[in-house]
């Protein structure tokens, strides 16, 4: 539920339906992922083939979705969407994958949460187009092949890293997305003020841009919360003080960072002088759970230069010294 969280429910996924790039060319940022992308469809269509199976790897909200919507669209063939969590059996994937038309898109997220049996049958259906579906049980099962049209696999996961070598290497392009530069966030607010028939200023654009955690969800998001504020408390332009002012309201800082994530710093400033501190006693400090502060706020702080994981525990950084307006103990003598 965080402002600037990076997962979306479904509520948002519909808003955000409305502002999806429709083709490489409008996608924005991520050149190289998009040369490279733009060559691996191209070849596909120019030998009449369906495309290499794609892995997308980056955190949620950098548009995943978005580019196997791409994909598909580019190669003109229909999507199917599917999540890992959603297959619980490996006969969920038979069926969806005998289901498939020739060339079809199957945009399978979350590829590193399917279960393992899920799994074994994917590294077949991807590299021979077939899968074996066990009939019976027990001594008596029987394995029977199935033959796949040509179908192209779009798999998205947050943590690379996580995949089992076997299924990684069966993908013939694997995109690592970035956290986009607040130029190209810019960019982003622009397109989707223009759909959204805000009218946002130079400075404005700049404003949100710059506290999006470098993540166009968040971006689009921050501008509806700043929309609503220019249209109910100004004249509905969204300059750089009304972005502020909005922001503000909603306690998103300069950096990006809401409540939780300053009430994180400044115990570890405050309390504990800047750390070394474990996570258990920041977490009790700020009243959350150990995985609270963990998962949801130290991977941007980590990100940002602001927090250090350290063997002896937490740390702040000397920039998050001066994020709080503090200064920052000098360095022991060596
Ligand atoms: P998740 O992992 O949570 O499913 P995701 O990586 O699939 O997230 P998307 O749903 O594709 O993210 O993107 C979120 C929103 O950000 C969408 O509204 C999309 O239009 C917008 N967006 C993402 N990337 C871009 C981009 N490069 N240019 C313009 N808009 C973008």
């Amino acid at each position: 539920d965080r402002l600037v969280g990076g997962a979306a429910d479904d509520e948002e996924r519909a808003v955000e339906a409305a502002l999806r790039p429709t083709s490489l060319d409008e996608f924005i940022g991520q050149d190289r992922v998009r040369d490279q992308l733009g060559l691996v469809l191209d070849a596909a269509r120019a030998r009449g083939k369906t495309a290499d199976h794609v892995l997308l790897s980056g955190g949620p909200g950098l548009g995943k979705t978005t580019l196997a919507m791409i994909i598909a669209g580019e190669m003109g063939a229909p999507l199917r969407l599917t999540s890992g969590p959603a297959i619980t059996h490996a006969g969920d994937l038979a069926a969806i994958l005998s289901s498939l038309n020739e060339g079809e898109v199957l945009f399978l997220d979350e590829i590193h949460r399917l279960a393992r049996p899920a799994e074994e049958m994917l590294y077949m259906a991807m590299e021979d187009f077939r899968v074996d579906v066990v009939v019976g049980k027990g001594p008596g099962a029987t394995a029977i092949p199935l033959e796949l049209p040509p179908f192209t696999l779009v798999g998205a996961t947050t943590r690379a890293g996580l995949l089992p070598a076997p299924l990684r290497d069966r993908f013939g392009f694997t995109a690592h997305m970035d956290l986009y530069e607040p130029a190209e966030l810019e960019l982003v607010l622009r397109r989707s003020a223009g759909l959204l028939k805000v009218d946002l200023r130079p400075d404005g654009a700049s404003t949100v841009a710059r506290r999006s955690r470098g993540t166009p969800r968040i971006a689009n998001r921050l501008l509806r919360r700043v929309r609503d504020f220019a249209e109910v408390r100004g004249t509905g332009v969204v300059t750089g003080p009304v972005a502020s002012a909005a922001l503000e309201i909603y306690e998103v800082d300069e950096l990006g960072l809401d409540r939780l994530d300053r009430g994180v710093l400044t115990a570890l400033v405050k309390l504990f002088g800047g750390g070394p501190v474990g996570l258990s006693t920041l977490a009790v400090a700020v009243g959350e759970e150990p995985e609270t502060v963990e998962v949801v706020a130290e991977p941007f702080l980590v990100r940002a230069g602001l927090l250090a994981r350290t063997p002896r525990g937490r740390i702040a950084t000397p920039a998050a010294w001066h994020h709080l307006g503090l200064v920052p103990p000098a360095p022991a003598p060596v």
